[in-house]
């Protein structure tokens, strides 16, 4: 039997292959971004109350109405924004779902979507399975920032969408109120559409104000904003997650996503709605991590690595180039085996696979993961 591939170049994706050798040499896993301490335990218990409560089988497929009705109440005191939970909000299973379907729903062969890159590593794959094409515009090193002039350039007639990502994977970088104005003003009386990948919504740091999309309603109405509880809680392994979009668009996004996970995890979202009420989760999550961030950079202080600067997510880019020539791959690859440190080359997320010389650290660790991870460092 014979495929004909949608993806010919795409390999395993570069969290899995990290992951995988790092188990092997046991290695310390700063590279796939989640956090190896223990998740809220009171939302553990939630869900076990749903399940126990009875409330196993199938969800509505937009989710569940009181946790959509919690999200809009949540979107309202964050960014001022009214919106209708029940046209406008979908529950998905996870934030990288919620941009497939979004991509998906918008997008028709020879389409052309602008991304930034360095970029997480689903978007391009997800254009070019719906038969578009990505239009590449670097981010300007080593802050990351874009450069809208070039954006302007790069527009055409062919252009259906923008893709943003604040705060930044892999950079830690931050929009501005600047870049939503430069924004606004490319896109007025176009019809190009903007996906807005805010699952670090959160993780944000030094007082930075987060730009959410849903704060501007002449972006709004041509947006879709994804969102991860998993980010937020903790709880990566639930694949939770959901999409907020005017009526029109939600209304096409929902007829993709009827056919394909139908719905989300039924106790979970019981949980969340519960859970969501409680602010102080999510207020406090960007001082949290910042401590973190903070702290591992002190430990690596006396390595050899040179920080960039991070203002949101939970990463890091550490350059290497007062330490080794090699390209970012096979350097990562021989801290796992000769420094049992793992981390993710930045270059997995240029399609050319672009060398700065940069590596990836997640630093949503324990103290003492991140001490010991610092440890080995400093012999490199
Ligand atoms: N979003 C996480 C990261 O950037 C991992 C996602 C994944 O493993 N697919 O590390």
């Amino acid at each position: 039997m014979k495929i004909h591939d949608k993806l010919p170049n795409a390999g395993t994706t570069i969290f899995t292959t990290m992951s995988l050798l790092a188990t092997e040499y046991k290695a310390i896993n700063l590279g796939q971004g989640f956090p190896d301490y223990p998740m809220n335990a009171a939302l553990i218990e939630l869900v076990n109350k749903a399940m126990k409560s009875g409330y196993n089988q199938y969800a509505p497929m937009s989710g569940l109405p009181v946790l959509r009705e919690r999200i809009a109440e949540k979107i309202q005191y964050l960014y001022s924004t009214i919106i209708d939970s029940e046209t406008e909000i979908t529950i998905t299973p996870g934030g990288t779902y919620a941009i497939y379907t979004a991509l998906t729903t918008v997008l028709q062969p020879g389409d052309e979507v602008i991304v930034f890159e360095p970029a997480y590593d689903s978007y391009i794959p997800t254009i070019e399975v719906n038969g578009a094409v990505p239009v590449l515009i670097p981010l300007h090193y080593p802050d990351y920032a874009i450069d809208w002039n070039l954006v302007k350039q790069k527009i055409t007639t062919k252009t259906k969408m923008i893709m943003l990502n604040t705060p930044h994977n892999p950079t830690g970088a931050v929009l501005s109120k600047n870049d939503m104005e430069q924004l606004r003003a490319i896109v007025k009386d176009t019809n190009i559409f903007i996906l807005s990948d805010e699952v670090y919504e959160h993780l944000i740091f030094d007082g930075k104000k987060h730009e959410s999309i849903l704060r501007y309603p002449d972006l709004y109405e041509r947006s879709f904003v994804c969102f991860s509880f998993g980010k937020v809680y903790d709880c990566t392994g639930w694949k939770m997650g959901y999409c907020v979009a005017p009526p029109e668009l939600m209304k096409a996004f929902r007829k993709i996503h009827q056919f394909n996970a139908f719905s989300c995890n039924t106790p979970v979202q019981h949980a969340l709605a519960e859970f969501i009420r409680q602010k102080e989760n999510y207020l406090q999550l960007g001082n949290l991590v910042q401590q973190k961030r903070d702290l591992f950079k002190t430990l690596m202080q006396p390595t050899k690595f040179k920080p960039l600067p991070s203002y949101g997510s939970y990463f890091q880019l550490y350059s290497f180039e007062d330490i080794s020539e090699e390209t970012e791959m096979d350097f990562a690859i021989r801290l796992i085996k000769w420094y049992g440190v793992a981390t993710i080359p930045t270059s997995a997320f240029y399609k050319d696979g672009k060398e700065n010389k940069v590596l990836r650290f997640c630093f949503s660790k324990t103290a003492d993961t991140l001490k010991l991870a610092a440890e080995r460092l400093m012999k490199v």
